[in-house]
This record gives C-alpha cells, structure tokens and sequence, in this order.
C-alpha cells in the first residue's frame, strides 16, 4: 500500500519567537525562522521517494507527503525518519513531528493520522515519530547571544539563529513565501499600495496617525476557530472535507486581509500596521498597535462569521494582550494564547475575546467578553473611553475600596448610578451590573476610538 506521511513543525509560535525581543535584528530572525519554517514544508522529498500529497490541504509548517509506489509498515517508518531529519537539518531547534500511516487512500489514512498523532498507533500500519529539540544545557556549552537557549559553535550565535539571520534578510525566487508576504501581498493588492513590512516592533507601535494615541504599545492577538473538529468528524467525503479545509483557509486569510485593510486609515501609509506571525487553516497570531487591537479582532471575528456563514456553528475565538514594546513579545504571544483559551472555557463554542493587559497591575488575569456584548456596547464604550482617564481610575478605586470593604455590589452600583445622573451621563439608563461596569472600566483603557488620517489635520499627520 502506498505509505501517506506528514511531517512538520509542532507548536511553531514557540520556534519563531526563541529569538524575542522588540529589536530590528531579533524581529528580523523571527521572520528567517518564518521563512525557513516556509521553506522546510514546500522543500522536496522525491529523492526520498516522497512526493506532495496533492489531496491535502495548506497547514502551517507542515509537509503532506504520499511515497510514490508501495512500502511496508517498516519501509513507511523508515521514509517518515529520514523525511524528519532532512527537516530538522533546515530547522535545527525546532520540535518536529512525522506520523505515517499506509493506506489505499488518504480519506482513511487521514483518520489513521490523526490517531497516530494522538499516540493511537496500529502496528506496522500507522506510527509517530516525535524529534525534540536539543536539551537547552550541555556541560561547558556557551549560550547563544540571540536567543539564550541555543550552543554557540563559532561566533556568539547558535546555528539556528545564524540560519534565522540570513533567511530573514530577503526573499529569493526560490523561497516559500511566509504568511506575513503572503497577506502583505494581499492587503497591497486590495488597497492599491505598496506598503512594506515594519523593520521593528518600535515603528509598528509608532504607526498609528492619532497624536492621542500612545506610540509605545502592542497588542498581540491570537484566534482559533471553534468547531472545526466536529466539522470535520461529521464530513465523511473526502472532496468534501477539501473543499471545507479550502474555504476555512480562504476564510480566516480574507478575514485576515479585511481586518487589515481596515486599519489603514488610521495609520502612516507606508508599512503594513501588523507583524504576522500565523494566518492559516483555522489559526491566526498578529501583532498591532496597541490603539488598533479592539478594531482588529473585532473586525477579524466578525469578518471570518460572515465568510464561513454557510457552515453551521463555525466560529473565531480570539484573545488580545496589551503590552509594551520594550516587553519580551513571546511573554504577550503566550498571554494571548492562554486569554484565548480562557476565553473558549468560559464561552464554550462561540465567538467571544479574552483580554489581558500586561502594562496593568492585576492585568495579567484574563476578562472575557462576547463579540455581540462588544457590537452591542461599542457607543457606550467609546462614551467610558472618551472620559478623563482620572474620573475613570478614580472609579476604579472605589470599586477596589469597596470590595475590600466587602461592600455589596448592588448597593456600590446604587452609588454609582447617583454619580452617573449627577453627571448628566447615559451610563444612568443601562442597567449595568458592577462586574460588567468593571469590565468596561478595564476595556476603555486600549479602547480609545481611533481617527482616522482624514479626520486630523495636515500637520497632524507627522
Ligand atoms: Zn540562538
């Protein structure tokens, strides 16, 4: 039977950014690692007698392999071995993986996959190769300058990073594109520019046109789809199952795409106001200007509902960290992750956001919100952030006094709806509850509507 084999990059987020930090060179490694990561899945396999599996889909790092002619379950295992090894000669700190499996065809082997993966293996029918990166520590070994982790073998950086360094400089005729050229390319296209990817974090913090807004902040969003799985488990066809991987694909890049384009007016028009690290299947991890966050994911989530309309119960969960430039970005990336995921527990199946904001103390912890609590209250937020900052933090502390004070919430919101009339405000109508008058407090702080560069002045556009 002919042998069917994926090899690839586990948990690329963690690879890509061994070499954090917010300057030129690091962020320029991080996208040599996107690239060689690019590279690795579209680089050829034939002389291993591999050729690219024409009925899978595009994942991320990964290369869908079918050998060409029949192999035993020993000769598969074999093959998927040297197939890991040729990829971890071009990623060499990278965690890798190759599952394998023989089947007559790829509907059965994708099943066969996907329980290897699982660690469900059959005997000489399916396997699982996992290849860890090397140990962090050797006796005696000189840390990489770059990234801390690696072993140096000549100079001050390992050879992952130096790898990193040359891919990062420029793209040749013979690379993969990253997601990052690949969207750039797009949202050029769509909008009739020629925009060009940011040199470091500092000028993609700086790029919004607002003078109110604050030129040192990120926020890094990380969306995964919800009920995908289930999808896929309930399409027995395998041109159908293709055809929905397609469009997942065509959906989370459009709403990508759309997400970005949408930013553009509020920011200088001659790089893309975004660092993309994923934009694929049903996964997206992009950095923004911190004033910008709110707009992209909401954007994004509801941009990505509206594309896969036609599937039923398909949606985007997303989490978004603020953070400061100067702040290790890997930090941001897995507080995003771990927003998302807390955002999946508490909203099981549907599109909702969990925020953190690291540059605040007692940020760390993620709140979460609906997408249709976010529509529904965009006016009433755009109100909370348009007031004094000091009237916000003075609330704020009353609501901390009070609740070491153990004062009951309904009675503190009785107070604060006094405050609201005094105030002639419209806050007074709602019917706030304390824990979502918190929650907006919190939102209002990266909310700040944004203007638009034809909203400013000439000058103002500096
Ligand atoms: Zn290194």
């Amino acid at each position: 039977m002919p042998a069917y084999i994926d090899v690839g990059v586990v948990r690329i987020q963690e690879y890509i950014t061994r070499t954090s930090g917010a300057a030129e060179g690091q962020l320029r490694k991080r996208r040599g690692a996107s690239r060689m990561v690019a590279n690795a899945a579209a680089a050829s396999y034939l002389d291993l007698g591999l050729e690219p599996n024409p009925e899978s889909y595009h994942v991320e790092g990964v290369a869908h392999l079918r050998s060409i002619g029949t192999l035993s379950g020993a000769e598969a295992a074999d093959r998927a071995g040297a197939a890991i090894e040729r990829m971890r000669a071009q990623l060499p700190y990278a965690y890798l993986r190759a599952s394998w499996a023989l089947a007559d065809t790829y509907s059965t082997a994708f099943t066969l996959l996907d329980a290897a993966r699982r660690g469900e293996t059959a005997e000489g029918v399916s396997g699982v190769l996992d290849y860890l990166p090397p140990p962090r520590d050797t006796p005696f070994s000189k840390r990489c300058k770059s990234c801390g982790l690696g072993e140096v073998i000549t100079g001050d950086t390992c050879g992952d990073c130096r790898r990193r360094d040359q891919a990062g400089k420029a793209q040749t005729t013979s690379d993969a594109p990253t997601p990052e050229e690949r969207v750039l390319a797009e949202v050029n296209h769509r909008a009739h520019l020629s925009l060009t990817a940011v040199t470091d974090l500092t000028g993609l913090a700086r790029l919004p046109v607002d003078p109110h807004a604050k030129r040192n902040h990120l926020a890094t969003i990380y969306a995964d789809g919800n009920g995908v799985g289930k999808l896929f488990e309930s399409i027995g066809d395998r041109t159908a199952a293709q055809t929905t991987s397609k469009d997942l694909d065509s959906a989370i890049r459009g709403a990508g795409r759309d997400a970005l384009v949408s930013l553009l007016p509020y920011c200088r028009d001659k790089s893309l106001p975004a660092v993309v690290t994923v934009l694929a299947a049903d996964d997206a991890l992009i950095t923004v200007p911190a004033q910008l966050g709110w707009t992209f994911t909401e954007t994004l989530l509801t941009g990505f509902a509206q594309q896969v309309s036609g599937y039923e119960s398909l949606s985007l969960t997303a989490g978004i960290v603020f953070s400061h430039v100067k702040s290790p970005i890997e930090a941001a990336i897995s507080a995003a992750d771990e927003a998302m995921r807390d955002a999946k527990r508490a909203r099981h199946g549907q599109a909702a956001i969990g925020w953190a904001d690291l540059t605040h103390p007692g940020g760390e912890d993620a709140k979460i919100c609906d997408l249709a609590w976010l529509r529904d209250r965009r006016q009433v937020l755009d109100l909370v952030s348009g007031l004094p900052a000091s009237q916000r933090s003075g609330w704020e502390r009353i609501i901390a006094e009070a609740a070491a004070a153990e004062v009951d919430a309904a009675d503190l919101m009785v107070f604060f709806r006094r405050e609201f009339n005094r105030l002639g405000s419209v806050l007074a109508d709602l019917d706030l509850t304390l824990d979502e008058f918190q929650d907006m407090l919190d939102l209002a702080r990266w909310w700040a509507p944004p203007r638009r560069r034809d909203q400013l002045a000439v000058d103002g556009d500096q």
